[in-house]
């Protein structure tokens, strides 16, 4: 085990991804930075991620994931699929993407052991989790316990972003210096557009209220 504290950190380029590397930047003496390319609909998340990747000196890598497209066509990577705009009764939602985080966490995992590093950091919420099963806390633990089993090996997990809102998000972003960054250059919107997003898409709205409901307590 090495000294010098060091983390991977699984970024989409997003809010929540961004304010976790915020976060690990201020924990870690060195940070990686992953992010997947897997025919996203929207491109423009990758280049955001390079782009905030850049600003803070944080070495980043995109792995290709372009089978998760090819198994699992999805409203955020299939053009034609229209994104949902609210959670359906009974099941996951189509901007669901079945396998996602668990094979991101997975890969990131295998890169995370190759250097020597345990920690490993997402963005996931419990709090507003969208309906999506793989943002739960269980499953983060289940899938803690089986890379472990899988590879001999101690990996942590680590998920800032668990038990808060969007609200807190925005606050804990502005703690660590980052609300600018978080507001200007991530990528949120299932259409595709920077900052402050479309407004009317389900991850525009969700971004907008707790930026709202930030700036009244500010
Ligand atoms: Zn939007």
């Amino acid at each position: 085990m090495k000294n010098k504290k060091e983390a991977v950190v699984v970024f989409s380029g997003g809010q929540d991804s961004t304010t976790c590397l915020l976060w690990a930047i201020k924990k870690y003496d060195s940070v990686y930075a992953v992010s997947f390319d897997y025919n996203q609909r929207h491109r423009m998340e990758l280049k955001c991620a390079k782009e905030i990747c850049d600003k803070y000196n944080i070495s980043h890598t995109i792995l290709d994931m372009s089978l998760l497209n090819q198994l699992a066509p999805n409203s955020l990577t299939r053009s034609e699929i229209k994104v949902d705009s609210d959670a359906p009764e009974n099941g996951t939602p189509n901007s669901f993407v079945d396998g996602r985080n668990m094979l991101f966490l997975t890969f990131a995992a295998v890169f995370a052991k190759q250097k020597g590093i345990t920690d490993i950091i997402t963005g996931v919420s419990q709090s507003d989790f969208s309906g999506y099963p793989d943002c739960r806390d269980i499953f983060i633990k289940s899938l803690n316990t089986t890379l472990n089993l899988a590879m001999d090996y101690e990996f942590d997990i680590i998920t800032p972003l668990m038990w808060i809102d969007k609200k807190e998000t925005w606050e804990l972003a502005d703690k660590l210096g980052g609300f600018e960054t978080v507001k200007n250059m991530t990528l949120t919107c299932y259409n595709g557009i920077m900052g402050d997003g479309c407004g009317a898409c389900p991850a525009c709205k969700l971004r907008k209220k707790g930026l709202d409901a930030y700036l009244k307590t500010k």
